[in-house]
C-alpha cells in the first residue's frame, strides 16, 4: 500500500468495510472467521486514489504508480 500522506499530504481516512480493524469477521458456517478486509487490504484506513478508479492508468492502461494497482491509499 502507498501511504495517503506521501501523495495527498494528508492521512486516509478510518476504512468503513472493516471500521478500521484491517480485518473483516464472517460467518463460515458454524464458525466465525476472520479474513483481511479487501477494501483497504488490512490497512484499517483507505482513500481513493486520485490518479484512477481501478488500479490501472486511463491514459495508458498500464499499472497506476501512483497506488502501485492498489487503487486506493492507505
Ligand atoms: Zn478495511
Ligand atoms: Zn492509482
Amino acid at each position: 500500500m502507498v501511504d495517503a500522506i506521501d501523495v495527498l499530504g494528508v492521512a486516509a481516512s478510518e476504512c468503513d468495510e472493516c471500521e478500521g480493524a484491517g480485518t473483516v469477521t464472517f460467518c463460515h458456517g458454524p464458525y466465525e472467521r476472520t479474513r483481511e478486509c479487501h477494501a483497504c487490504y488490512g490497512a484499517g484506513r483507505r482513500t481513493p486514489c486520485p490518479g484512477c478508479t481501478d488500479g490501472t492508468s486511463p491514459n495508458t492502461g498500464e499499472t497506476c504508480w501512483t497506488c502501485e494497482g492498489f487503487a486506493v491509499l492507505s
